[in-house]
């Protein structure tokens, strides 16, 4: 392919005297053009990734990366005085995901078409997303985030199917986005839409009218389910989603010569988390449509259905009235019952039950049956096993599995950190892009002093890059040689932003006080809270109130800074992670199923400062304990703490004053002159009487352990030196291996 021809065909004009948009469009197009003479993997069984979310970033960049064409894209544009860099500007990232667990559904696709395995992502195509973050007054505001325009990745199809709520029906479209793999093969991601729906009701926040739902289905990811109708809303949207869902299997699983006798040997589902879990029920249906007896359409679909748990925060396991599903899905009802009875005539465990007070248990669903159920990491899927899900494991010990998350390379690191990738192909070859195990090879270089500067350098550039970032968007001014210390991720309260925050109090007052650190710090932040989540909105709220104080602080700022950047999303992480020094990862031990973030920030070379939750375990393992940073107390002791129920935050608030110091900071006048007296007493309130996430025990062991790694990063080399033990002991974190685990274990595609 010429590409200055193929790229100026497009554009009808010379590349020089086209506009940047122009130039985006006519690239977008000839990717997708690309993307159609790939190869998609063919073979008789199919895996449907059914999540809802994708969150799957921009895909410009990524995609001429895994075309192989990124290089030669980038000097075309420069010699005809153009920039790749903002080309990638210019393309909106879609939020069709809100955070960890829509990243991994996105990072799967990627490593799925890279491994040339024959499956598709199914989801929904919001037009909106989950919302555009923006801050006022120091408080989080919500307005829409529309990213479908003219030209998009999207690709209308002539898939649609009618689908039959209780009292109507509507006509679904399928749209497709492709998704390539590193190098020669693409897998789809099919995003289901009803063309009823109108953007117009919508304005410049993201309330809307909810009863309407020909004209709202698809508009937002996780609309508001602080009331009736907007959880009736997620109800219509998961039965809309696996619906269509189960109807594309089975339509192509018949083209492809299945009797649907036979369907497990053509079509196997995961299930991300519960929100697709109506696809056990819908496929029973479908199937009885089709001439099945219940009997056995139930038989096949266990062995068609396998389920992922990402949370045991029991909010999170979704239940929903029987009287919600009556009205949504009466059709799925009868079946569920059908379902529910048959374990109430096999299992005397009452707690395994899926109909229990008038909820339906999605989980219990899944794991009943479903033929395989795993968890996220190490720690979480032995926690599934011995706690939260025990009755369940006793009943099928030989379904639960596990499955440690990962993430793709092509995008967290040779697209977000070009001048890394380049250092590391320079030292050890290409083989790495295709085998992450080969970073191993860096372990040779661990006392190679050049080598070690190398990798000083590029952190340092990546740094000043972030700072002129920043500079640009925030208008802030950074210490471009200060430890960059980082925590984004979703706002929750167990992943304990409100301790960090706290940290950052305790260290503005020592520097008022007069202790000065030796290196300034800087404290990056990034998260949305969900809209109705009052006090992960109230912590926000906190630390944008201290950011505006330290940074006004003449007395202070020059050795301490607080950067919350706006908007927290993919393309934010793509800049933040590369730059990173230490890498929060603080959650409450047993929380966190497992993280990526905290996998990311490894690959980078940051070092982690974490609990021993979730992966953070198996980094420990990976690189040794001299190369994180672990605190605070263990998962045995906090799920043991929470069956006595006899945790009492005030008793700390009142033996320890550094935590008395900082929490009462929250309502001291300081505060209250920049910040809302509302938002600020009730988060006081909540630390003081509750504190359910347990900040407190862990306050002291988390300060000590920080100021630790401050002080360790003065001896620059030796700091440099684990970092490269980080970055080389990474590969197991590829979701390459991740996915090929799915594969031999649960998926078996030829
Ligand atoms: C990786 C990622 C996450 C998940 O981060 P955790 O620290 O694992 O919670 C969330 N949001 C975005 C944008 C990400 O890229």
């Amino acid at each position: 392919m010429n590409l200055k021809i193929e790229l100026e065909k497009k554009l009808q004009n010379p590349i020089a005297d086209s506009s940047n948009e122009e130039l985006y469009v006519a690239l977008l197009q000839l990717i997708k053009d690309q993307g159609k003479k790939k190869v998609t993997e063919k073979g008789k069984k199919k895996l449907y990734y059914i999540s809802a979310e994708f969150l799957i970033g921009k895909l410009l960049s990524n995609n001429l990366i895994n075309l192989g064409i990124y290089e030669e894209v980038k000097q075309l544009l420069e010699k005809e005085g153009k920039s790749l860099e903002v080309l990638e500007e210019i393309e909106p990232e879609p939020s069709l995901g809100n955070g960890g667990l829509g990243r991994l559904a996105a990072c799967f696709l990627d490593s799925i078409a890279t491994l040339g395995l024959h499956g598709d992502g199914v989801g929904l195509n919001y037009h909106y997303g989950l919302f555009k973050q923006l801050f006022e007054n120091n408080l989080q505001k919500e307005t829409p985030n529309p990213w479908m325009t003219e030209d998009s990745w999207l690709i209308k199809t002539d898939v649609t199917y009618p689908i039959d709520f209780g009292g109507f029906r509507v006509q679904s479209r399928l749209y497709d986005i492709d998704v390539l793999g590193y190098e020669n093969r693409t897998t789809k991601l099919h995003l289901f839409d009803i063309e009823t729906v109108d953007d117009g009701i919508v304005g410049e926040t993201i309330d809307f009218d909810k009863e309407d739902i020909r004209k709202n289905l698809t508009l937002f990811l996780y609309p508001d389910d602080s009331d009736e109708k907007g959880r009736l809303l997620r109800v219509y949207q998961q039965y809309f989603m696996v619906s269509n869902a189960a109807r594309l299997l089975l339509d192509e699983s018949v083209e492809r010569g299945s009797n649907l006798h036979d369907l497990a040997d053509y079509a196997v589902v995961q299930i991300n988390d519960t929100h697709p879990s109506m696809v056990i029920p819908e496929l029973i249906r479908l199937l009885q449509e089709r001439g099945i007896l219940m009997e056995e359409a139930i038989d096949i679909v266990s062995k068609v259905c396998a389920y992922t748990n990402h949370t045991i925060l029991s909010e999170a396991l979704e239940k929903w009235p029987i009287n919600y599903l009556e009205k949504v899905v009466p059709q799925l009802m009868p079946i569920i019952r059908e379902l529910d009875n048959r374990i109430r005539l096999k299992v005397s465990d009452e707690s395994t039950y899926i109909i229990k007070d008038g909820l339906v248990h999605m989980a219990h669903m899944d794991i009943h049956y479903g033929f395989s159920v795993n968890g996220v990491a190490y720690l979480h899927t032995e926690i599934l096993k011995n706690t939260e899900l025990h009755n369940f494991y006793k009943l099928y010990p030989e379904k639960f599995n596990n499955k440690t998350n990962g993430i793709t390379f092509r995008r967290w690191l040779i697209s977000c950190n070009p001048k890394l990738a380049a250092l590391i192909t320079k030292l050890i070859g290409e083989g790495w892009k295709k085998d992450a195990e080969e970073l191993q090879k860096l372990g040779q270089y661990i006392e190679n002093e050049e080598v070690l500067k190398q990798l000083l350098e590029v952190k340092q550039e990546n740094k000043s890059a972030l700072v002129e970032y920043i500079r640009k968007t925030q208008g802030q001014e950074i210490h471009p040689d200060s430890i960059f210390d980082i925590q984004i991720k979703r706002l929750h309260e167990y992943k304990r932003q409100q301790m960090n925050i706290l940290f950052v109090i305790n260290k503005y007052l020592e520097i008022k006080e007069g202790k000065i650190p030796e290196t300034p710090i800087t404290v990056f932040f990034g998260a949305k809270a969900a809209p109705a989540y009052i006090i992960a909105k109230d912590i926000i709220h906190l630390i944008l109130c201290v950011q505006e104080i330290v940074n006004n602080d003449p007395q202070v700022n020059p050795y301490l800074h607080v950067v919350m950047v706006e908007n927290y999303n993919v393309t934010l992480a793509e800049k933040l992670i590369p730059a990173c020094d230490i890498s929060e990862q603080i959650s409450l031990a047993s929380k966190e199923a497992s993280g990526t973030g905290n996998m990311k920030f490894m690959l980078n070379g940051a070092l982690t400062l974490g609990t021993m939750d979730g992966a953070n375990l198996e980094i420990e393992e990976l690189v040794g304990s001299d190369n994180i940073y672990t605190f605070g107390e263990s998962s045995d002791v906090v799920i043991e703490r929470y069956a006595k129920g006899d945790y009492s935050s005030r008793s700390y608030y009142e033996k320890n004053p550094a935590i008395k110091r900082a929490v009462d900071f929250i309502v001291s006048e300081t505060v209250m002159k920049v910040g809302n007296k509302e938002n600020l007493l009730r988060l006081y309130q909540e630390l003081l009487n509750k504190d359910w996430f347990m900040t407190f025990p862990d306050f002291e062991s988390y300060k000590k352990t920080r100021e630790k790694a401050y002080e360790d990063y003065k001896d620059r080399m030796n700091w440099a030196k684990k970092t490269l033990i980080n970055i080389s002991k990474a590969g197991f974190f590829s979701s390459d291996r991740t996915i090929a685990q799915y594969n031999k274990d649960i998926w078996k595609l030829q």
